[in-house]
Protein backbone atom coordinates (compact mmCIF):
# COMPACT_ATOMS: atom_id res chain seq x y z
CA UNK A 1 0.00 0.00 0.00
CA UNK A 2 1.32 3.55 -0.75
CA UNK A 3 0.33 6.90 -0.88
CA UNK A 4 -0.76 8.64 -3.29
CA UNK A 5 -1.99 12.34 -4.55
CA UNK A 6 -3.78 13.97 -2.93
CA UNK A 7 -3.21 11.73 -0.04
CA UNK A 8 -5.10 8.33 -0.27
CA UNK A 9 -3.58 4.55 0.42
CA UNK A 10 -3.41 2.80 -2.48
CA UNK A 11 -2.44 -0.69 -3.58
CA UNK A 12 0.86 -0.87 -6.38
CA UNK A 13 0.49 -3.83 -8.42
CA UNK A 14 4.28 -5.17 -7.99
CA UNK A 15 3.69 -8.17 -10.25
CA UNK A 16 1.75 -10.17 -12.56
CA UNK A 17 -2.09 -12.08 -11.17
CA UNK A 18 -2.81 -15.05 -12.30
CA UNK A 19 -6.63 -15.70 -12.99
CA UNK A 20 -7.02 -17.19 -10.20
CA UNK A 21 -5.61 -14.36 -7.75
CA UNK A 22 -7.39 -11.75 -9.89
CA UNK A 23 -10.93 -13.94 -9.09
CA UNK A 24 -9.86 -14.16 -5.64
CA UNK A 25 -9.33 -10.12 -4.97
CA UNK A 26 -12.94 -9.94 -7.18
CA UNK A 27 -14.51 -12.14 -4.23
CA UNK A 28 -13.04 -10.20 -1.64
CA UNK A 29 -12.43 -6.89 -2.15
CA UNK A 30 -15.27 -4.80 -0.45
CA UNK A 31 -14.48 -2.11 -3.14
CA UNK A 32 -16.02 -3.92 -5.53
CA UNK A 33 -18.90 -5.98 -4.12
CA UNK A 34 -20.19 -7.13 -0.82
CA UNK A 35 -22.42 -9.98 0.39
CA UNK A 36 -24.30 -9.57 3.82
CA UNK A 37 -26.46 -12.79 5.11
CA UNK A 38 -28.71 -12.16 8.24
CA UNK A 39 -28.45 -15.68 9.34
CA UNK A 40 -30.79 -15.65 11.73
CA UNK A 41 -30.27 -12.64 13.24
CA UNK A 42 -32.89 -9.86 13.56
CA UNK A 43 -32.05 -7.97 10.39
CA UNK A 44 -32.69 -3.82 9.91
CA UNK A 45 -33.38 -2.42 6.73
CA UNK A 46 -31.07 0.29 7.85
CA UNK A 47 -28.65 -0.74 10.13
CA UNK A 48 -28.01 -4.76 9.06
CA UNK A 49 -28.01 -7.87 11.11
CA UNK A 50 -27.49 -7.55 14.88
CA UNK A 51 -27.92 -9.35 18.27
CA UNK A 52 -28.08 -6.64 20.70
CA UNK A 53 -27.73 -2.95 20.89
CA UNK A 54 -26.43 -0.68 23.99
CA UNK A 55 -25.06 2.14 24.87
CA UNK A 56 -22.20 2.74 27.31
CA UNK A 57 -18.79 3.42 28.02
CA UNK A 58 -14.97 2.28 29.24
CA UNK A 59 -15.43 2.28 33.45
CA UNK A 60 -11.41 3.28 33.29
CA UNK A 61 -12.36 7.27 33.74
CA UNK A 62 -8.75 8.18 32.11
CA UNK A 63 -9.83 5.21 28.75
CA UNK A 64 -13.29 7.08 28.42
CA UNK A 65 -11.32 10.53 28.43
CA UNK A 66 -8.87 9.68 25.86
CA UNK A 67 -11.07 7.97 23.16
CA UNK A 68 -13.26 9.28 20.58
CA UNK A 69 -16.89 8.66 22.19
CA UNK A 70 -17.29 6.63 25.62
CA UNK A 71 -14.24 4.44 25.04
CA UNK A 72 -16.19 1.43 24.68
CA UNK A 73 -14.45 -0.22 21.89
CA UNK A 74 -11.22 0.45 23.59
CA UNK A 75 -12.73 -1.25 26.98
CA UNK A 76 -13.93 -3.96 24.69
CA UNK A 77 -10.19 -4.50 23.59
CA UNK A 78 -8.58 -4.04 26.98
CA UNK A 79 -11.38 -7.29 28.19
CA UNK A 80 -10.71 -9.52 25.17
CA UNK A 81 -6.72 -8.88 26.30
CA UNK A 82 -7.26 -9.18 29.94
CA UNK A 83 -9.10 -12.44 29.88
CA UNK A 84 -6.37 -13.57 27.63
CA UNK A 85 -8.83 -14.30 25.13
CA UNK A 86 -6.63 -13.10 22.84
CA UNK A 87 -2.35 -12.14 22.67
CA UNK A 88 -2.65 -8.83 20.56
CA UNK A 89 -4.38 -6.50 18.96
CA UNK A 90 -4.54 -5.39 15.50
CA UNK A 91 -5.26 -1.70 15.44
CA UNK A 92 -4.79 2.00 13.87
CA UNK A 93 -2.53 4.72 15.68
CA UNK A 94 -1.48 7.91 15.03
CA UNK A 95 2.01 8.06 13.04
CA UNK A 96 5.08 8.74 15.18
CA UNK A 97 6.32 10.51 11.56
CA UNK A 98 3.77 12.21 9.87
CA UNK A 99 1.25 13.58 12.56
CA UNK A 100 -1.81 13.51 10.38
CA UNK A 101 -1.30 10.02 8.98
CA UNK A 102 -1.54 6.51 10.91
CA UNK A 103 0.31 3.38 11.05
CA UNK A 104 -1.01 -0.29 11.88
CA UNK A 105 0.08 -1.05 15.76
CA UNK A 106 -0.13 -4.44 17.27
CA UNK A 107 -1.24 -3.81 21.35
CA UNK A 108 -0.32 -6.13 23.77
CA UNK A 109 -1.50 -4.08 26.98
CA UNK A 110 -4.44 -1.83 28.46
CA UNK A 111 -1.77 1.52 28.06
CA UNK A 112 -1.14 0.40 24.56
CA UNK A 113 -5.14 0.39 23.46
CA UNK A 114 -5.37 3.66 25.31
CA UNK A 115 -2.70 5.30 23.48
CA UNK A 116 -4.71 4.20 20.44
CA UNK A 117 -7.61 5.28 21.48
CA UNK A 118 -9.65 7.90 19.44
CA UNK A 119 -10.74 7.81 15.94
CA UNK A 120 -8.19 9.23 12.90
CA UNK A 121 -9.97 10.26 10.43
CA UNK A 122 -7.01 9.57 7.57
CA UNK A 123 -6.38 6.67 5.50
CA UNK A 124 -5.23 3.25 7.25
CA UNK A 125 -4.76 -0.04 5.85
CA UNK A 126 -4.73 -2.22 8.47
CA UNK A 127 -5.25 -5.60 6.64
CA UNK A 128 -1.76 -5.06 4.66
CA UNK A 129 0.76 -6.82 6.97
CA UNK A 130 -1.48 -9.63 7.90
CA UNK A 131 0.34 -12.20 6.21
CA UNK A 132 3.11 -12.46 9.48
CA UNK A 133 0.20 -12.90 12.05
CA UNK A 134 -1.62 -15.85 10.24
CA UNK A 135 1.90 -18.05 10.82
CA UNK A 136 2.84 -16.89 14.20
CA UNK A 137 0.80 -18.68 16.97
CA UNK A 138 -0.12 -15.55 18.76
CA UNK A 139 -4.32 -15.28 18.92
CA UNK A 140 -5.64 -11.46 17.53
CA UNK A 141 -8.53 -9.48 17.88
CA UNK A 142 -9.02 -7.14 14.61
CA UNK A 143 -9.71 -3.18 14.81
CA UNK A 144 -10.75 -1.74 11.33
CA UNK A 145 -12.78 0.47 9.27
CA UNK A 146 -16.41 -1.58 8.25
CA UNK A 147 -14.79 -1.80 4.99
CA UNK A 148 -11.61 -3.76 6.22
CA UNK A 149 -13.67 -5.94 8.36
CA UNK A 150 -15.67 -6.93 5.14
CA UNK A 151 -12.85 -7.71 3.28
CA UNK A 152 -11.19 -9.75 6.18
CA UNK A 153 -14.36 -11.74 6.86
CA UNK A 154 -15.01 -12.49 3.66
CA UNK A 155 -11.28 -13.39 3.38
CA UNK A 156 -11.78 -15.79 6.30
CA UNK A 157 -14.59 -18.05 3.98
CA UNK A 158 -11.53 -18.91 1.98
CA UNK A 159 -8.44 -19.18 4.75
CA UNK A 160 -8.94 -21.28 7.61
CA UNK A 161 -6.42 -19.66 9.53
CA UNK A 162 -8.32 -16.44 9.50
CA UNK A 163 -10.48 -17.75 11.92
CA UNK A 164 -7.79 -19.59 14.04
CA UNK A 165 -5.65 -16.53 14.37
CA UNK A 166 -8.01 -13.75 14.63
CA UNK A 167 -11.51 -14.77 16.15
CA UNK A 168 -12.48 -11.43 16.95
CA UNK A 169 -13.29 -8.97 14.76
CA UNK A 170 -14.47 -5.42 15.55
CA UNK A 171 -15.56 -2.20 13.90
CA UNK A 172 -17.10 1.61 14.38
CA UNK A 173 -19.32 3.04 12.03
CA UNK A 174 -17.50 5.21 9.33
CA UNK A 175 -18.90 8.35 6.96
CA UNK A 176 -15.99 7.59 4.67
CA UNK A 177 -12.20 8.11 5.36
CA UNK A 178 -10.68 11.60 4.06
CA UNK A 179 -7.59 12.02 2.20
CA UNK A 180 -4.64 13.01 4.24
CA UNK A 181 -5.14 16.18 2.34
CA UNK A 182 -8.16 16.69 4.94
CA UNK A 183 -5.67 16.48 8.15
CA UNK A 184 -2.96 19.13 6.19
CA UNK A 185 -5.70 21.09 6.00
CA UNK A 186 -7.39 20.94 9.09
CA UNK A 187 -3.18 22.01 10.22
CA UNK A 188 -3.35 24.44 7.92
CA UNK A 189 -6.43 26.06 9.68
CA UNK A 190 -4.81 26.06 12.90
CA UNK A 191 -2.01 28.27 11.24
CA UNK A 192 0.26 25.80 11.49
CA UNK A 193 1.81 22.93 9.31
CA UNK A 194 3.28 19.25 9.15
CA UNK A 195 6.84 20.48 9.87
CA UNK A 196 6.07 22.55 12.71
CA UNK A 197 4.00 19.89 14.39
CA UNK A 198 5.22 17.38 16.78
CA UNK A 199 1.94 15.47 17.05
CA UNK A 200 -1.98 15.52 16.29
CA UNK A 201 -4.83 14.09 17.63
CA UNK A 202 -8.34 14.55 15.35
CA UNK A 203 -10.50 14.05 18.51
CA UNK A 204 -10.91 12.38 21.88
CA UNK A 205 -9.73 13.84 25.15
CA UNK A 206 -13.43 14.70 25.72
CA UNK A 207 -16.34 14.29 23.75
CA UNK A 208 -16.33 14.75 20.36
CA UNK A 209 -12.73 16.39 21.77
CA UNK A 210 -11.28 19.03 19.84
CA UNK A 211 -8.63 18.66 16.58
CA UNK A 212 -5.41 19.72 18.22
CA UNK A 213 -1.87 19.61 17.10
CA UNK A 214 1.09 19.95 19.35
CA UNK A 215 3.54 22.03 17.85
CA UNK A 216 7.32 21.31 18.50
CA UNK A 217 7.66 24.61 20.04
CA UNK A 218 5.57 23.43 22.76
CA UNK A 219 2.45 25.51 21.81
CA UNK A 220 -0.85 23.63 21.17
CA UNK A 221 -4.00 25.05 18.64
CA UNK A 222 -7.07 23.05 18.39
CA UNK A 223 -10.60 23.37 16.58
CA UNK A 224 -14.10 22.02 17.69
CA UNK A 225 -15.07 18.68 16.11
CA UNK A 226 -17.94 20.62 14.18
CA UNK A 227 -15.21 22.76 12.63
CA UNK A 228 -12.59 19.74 11.95
CA UNK A 229 -14.90 16.95 10.77
CA UNK A 230 -17.73 19.32 9.62
CA UNK A 231 -16.47 22.11 7.58
CA UNK A 232 -13.05 20.44 6.58
CA UNK A 233 -12.07 16.72 6.63
CA UNK A 234 -15.93 15.30 5.20
CA UNK A 235 -15.40 17.50 1.90
CA UNK A 236 -11.84 15.56 1.44
CA UNK A 237 -13.71 11.87 1.30
CA UNK A 238 -13.74 10.03 -1.32
CA UNK A 239 -15.89 9.21 -4.06
CA UNK A 240 -15.88 5.35 -3.25
CA UNK A 241 -17.29 6.63 0.41
CA UNK A 242 -20.01 8.14 -0.72
CA UNK A 243 -21.15 4.89 -2.46
CA UNK A 244 -20.71 3.06 0.11
CA UNK A 245 -23.75 0.32 1.49
CA UNK A 246 -22.07 -0.27 4.90
CA UNK A 247 -20.40 2.21 6.80
CA UNK A 248 -21.87 1.02 10.12
CA UNK A 249 -19.42 -2.66 10.04
CA UNK A 250 -22.24 -5.70 9.25
CA UNK A 251 -19.49 -8.12 9.18
CA UNK A 252 -18.12 -7.12 12.12
CA UNK A 253 -18.78 -9.18 15.51
CA UNK A 254 -18.79 -5.43 17.71
CA UNK A 255 -19.21 -2.34 16.28
CA UNK A 256 -19.26 1.28 18.24
CA UNK A 257 -20.26 4.55 17.03
CA UNK A 258 -20.74 7.52 18.57
CA UNK A 259 -24.06 8.11 20.47
CA UNK A 260 -24.62 11.69 20.37
CA UNK A 261 -27.09 13.54 23.02
CA UNK A 262 -29.83 15.35 20.40
CA UNK A 263 -31.11 18.88 20.42
CA UNK A 264 -35.49 18.87 20.74
CA UNK A 265 -35.74 18.47 17.05
CA UNK A 266 -33.22 15.40 17.50
CA UNK A 267 -30.27 16.86 16.04
CA UNK A 268 -27.15 15.53 17.17
CA UNK A 269 -25.50 18.20 19.42
CA UNK A 270 -21.23 18.42 19.56
CA UNK A 271 -21.08 20.10 22.92
CA UNK A 272 -18.59 19.13 24.94
CA UNK A 273 -19.57 16.29 27.36
CA UNK A 274 -18.51 12.78 29.14
CA UNK A 275 -18.14 10.52 25.81
CA UNK A 276 -20.69 7.80 25.56
CA UNK A 277 -20.18 4.81 22.82
CA UNK A 278 -23.34 2.95 20.60
CA UNK A 279 -22.26 -0.96 21.44
CA UNK A 280 -23.99 -2.80 18.61
CA UNK A 281 -23.22 -6.70 18.61
CA UNK A 282 -23.77 -8.05 15.69
CA UNK A 283 -22.75 -11.86 15.99
CA UNK A 284 -23.49 -14.32 19.46
CA UNK A 285 -19.55 -13.91 19.37
CA UNK A 286 -19.63 -10.33 19.96
CA UNK A 287 -22.77 -10.74 22.31
CA UNK A 288 -20.95 -12.89 24.44
CA UNK A 289 -18.26 -10.17 24.70
CA UNK A 290 -20.03 -7.36 25.49
CA UNK A 291 -21.70 -9.34 28.17
CA UNK A 292 -18.66 -10.56 29.89
CA UNK A 293 -16.64 -7.26 29.52
CA UNK A 294 -19.90 -5.70 31.22
CA UNK A 295 -19.53 -8.40 34.29
CA UNK A 296 -15.52 -8.16 34.45
CA UNK A 297 -16.25 -4.05 35.26
CA UNK A 298 -14.58 -2.73 31.71
CA UNK A 299 -17.62 -1.39 30.26
CA UNK A 300 -21.13 -0.01 31.99
CA UNK A 301 -24.24 -0.31 29.75
CA UNK A 302 -27.52 0.81 29.47
CA UNK A 303 -30.53 -0.33 27.12
CA UNK A 304 -31.11 1.22 23.98
CA UNK A 305 -33.64 1.76 21.73
CA UNK A 306 -32.50 1.03 17.75
CA UNK A 307 -35.38 3.48 16.77
CA UNK A 308 -33.59 6.28 17.92
CA UNK A 309 -30.85 5.50 16.03
CA UNK A 310 -31.99 7.80 13.49
CA UNK A 311 -31.94 10.62 14.61
CA UNK A 312 -28.76 9.91 16.39
CA UNK A 313 -26.69 9.49 13.18
CA UNK A 314 -27.87 11.49 10.20
CA UNK A 315 -24.85 11.25 8.27
CA UNK A 316 -25.02 7.22 7.80
CA UNK A 317 -28.93 7.81 7.65
CA UNK A 318 -28.98 9.88 4.80
CA UNK A 319 -26.07 8.01 2.64
CA UNK A 320 -27.83 4.60 3.28
CA UNK A 321 -31.23 5.83 1.91
CA UNK A 322 -29.68 8.33 -1.19
CA UNK A 323 -27.06 5.28 -2.01
CA UNK A 324 -29.53 3.71 -4.92
CA UNK A 325 -30.03 6.73 -6.47
CA UNK A 326 -26.75 7.31 -6.74
CA UNK A 327 -25.40 4.61 -8.06
CA UNK A 328 -28.27 4.58 -10.65
CA UNK A 329 -26.47 8.15 -11.76
CA UNK A 330 -23.36 6.23 -11.93
CA UNK A 331 -24.60 3.26 -13.75
CA UNK A 332 -26.02 5.66 -16.59
CA UNK A 333 -22.76 7.65 -16.66
CA UNK A 334 -20.91 4.17 -17.50
CA UNK A 335 -18.86 3.69 -14.97
CA UNK A 336 -18.67 0.44 -12.70
CA UNK A 337 -20.91 -0.12 -9.41
CA UNK A 338 -19.94 -2.08 -6.83
CA UNK A 339 -22.33 -5.23 -6.26
CA UNK A 340 -24.31 -5.20 -3.38
CA UNK A 341 -25.95 -8.42 -1.89
CA UNK A 342 -28.41 -8.57 1.40
CA UNK A 343 -27.48 -4.79 2.43
CA UNK A 344 -31.62 -3.44 1.24
CA UNK A 345 -30.47 -1.26 -0.84
CA UNK A 346 -34.10 -0.63 -2.34
CA UNK A 347 -35.82 -0.98 0.97
CA UNK A 348 -33.54 2.07 1.67
CA UNK A 349 -34.32 3.96 -0.84
CA UNK A 350 -38.14 3.56 -0.84
CA UNK A 351 -37.59 5.46 2.73
CA UNK A 352 -35.83 7.65 1.23
CA UNK A 353 -38.47 11.05 -0.28
CA UNK A 354 -38.37 11.33 -4.46
CA UNK A 355 -37.10 14.78 -4.07
CA UNK A 356 -33.98 13.52 -1.98
CA UNK A 357 -33.72 10.96 -4.21
CA UNK A 358 -33.98 12.75 -7.56
CA UNK A 359 -31.43 15.47 -6.09
CA UNK A 360 -28.92 12.71 -5.54
CA UNK A 361 -29.04 11.17 -8.81
CA UNK A 362 -29.01 14.43 -10.76
CA UNK A 363 -26.29 15.33 -8.41
CA UNK A 364 -24.30 12.11 -9.37
CA UNK A 365 -24.83 12.67 -12.61
CA UNK A 366 -23.53 15.87 -12.54
CA UNK A 367 -20.72 15.04 -10.72
CA UNK A 368 -19.40 12.45 -13.76
CA UNK A 369 -20.64 15.64 -16.68
CA UNK A 370 -18.74 18.18 -14.54
CA UNK A 371 -15.50 15.50 -14.53
CA UNK A 372 -15.41 16.09 -10.47
CA UNK A 373 -15.96 11.87 -10.40
CA UNK A 374 -12.10 11.34 -9.92
C1 LIG B 1 -12.89 7.63 9.23
C2 LIG B 1 -13.86 7.49 10.39
C3 LIG B 1 -15.21 7.81 10.20
C4 LIG B 1 -16.13 7.67 11.26
N1 LIG B 1 -17.46 7.94 11.05
C5 LIG B 1 -18.36 7.76 12.06
C6 LIG B 1 -19.76 7.98 11.89
O1 LIG B 1 -20.23 8.29 10.79
N2 LIG B 1 -20.58 7.82 12.97
C7 LIG B 1 -20.09 7.43 14.18
O2 LIG B 1 -20.87 7.31 15.12
N3 LIG B 1 -18.80 7.16 14.37
C8 LIG B 1 -17.91 7.33 13.35
N4 LIG B 1 -16.59 7.05 13.56
C9 LIG B 1 -16.20 6.32 14.76
C10 LIG B 1 -16.22 7.15 16.00
O3 LIG B 1 -15.43 8.28 15.79
C11 LIG B 1 -15.71 6.32 17.20
O4 LIG B 1 -14.66 5.49 16.82
C12 LIG B 1 -16.77 5.49 17.76
O5 LIG B 1 -17.73 6.36 18.30
C13 LIG B 1 -16.27 4.56 18.84
O6 LIG B 1 -15.78 5.33 19.89
P1 LIG B 1 -15.05 4.66 21.10
O7 LIG B 1 -14.73 5.74 22.10
O8 LIG B 1 -15.83 3.49 21.57
O9 LIG B 1 -13.72 4.15 20.36
P2 LIG B 1 -12.22 4.25 20.85
O10 LIG B 1 -12.11 3.55 22.17
O11 LIG B 1 -11.72 5.63 20.73
O12 LIG B 1 -11.51 3.33 19.75
C14 LIG B 1 -11.37 3.77 18.44
C15 LIG B 1 -10.75 2.63 17.67
O13 LIG B 1 -10.74 2.94 16.30
C16 LIG B 1 -9.46 2.64 15.75
N5 LIG B 1 -9.23 3.60 14.67
C17 LIG B 1 -9.17 4.95 14.75
N6 LIG B 1 -9.00 5.51 13.55
C18 LIG B 1 -8.95 4.49 12.66
C19 LIG B 1 -8.77 4.42 11.25
N7 LIG B 1 -8.62 5.52 10.49
N8 LIG B 1 -8.77 3.20 10.68
C20 LIG B 1 -8.91 2.07 11.42
N9 LIG B 1 -9.09 2.08 12.77
C21 LIG B 1 -9.10 3.27 13.37
C22 LIG B 1 -8.47 2.80 16.90
O14 LIG B 1 -7.33 2.00 16.68
C23 LIG B 1 -9.31 2.31 18.07
O15 LIG B 1 -9.18 0.91 18.22
C24 LIG B 1 -15.66 7.20 12.53
C25 LIG B 1 -14.30 6.90 12.71
C26 LIG B 1 -13.40 7.03 11.65
C27 LIG B 1 -11.95 6.67 11.87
Amino acid sequence: MEMTPPGYLRPRQTAPLTELEDARIARICPGLGQDVEPAGRTDDVLWGPYEAVKVGFATDPGLRFSASSGGALSALLVHLLQSGKVDAVIQTAASPKVPVANVTVLSKTAADVQAAAGSRYAPSAPLAELAPHLDSDLRFTFVGKPCDVAALRALAAEDPRIGASIPYMLSFFCAGVPSQAGGEAVLTALGTDLQSTESFRYRGNGWPGRATASLKDGTERSMTYHESWGTILSDHAQLRCKICADGTGKAADLVCADAWHCDDKGYPLFEESEGVSLVMARTETGAAIMREAEDAGQIELAPFNLEDLKSIQPGQLGRRRALLARLAGLRLLGRPVPRYRGLHIFAAARRNSFAKNLRNFVGMLRRGLTGRLD
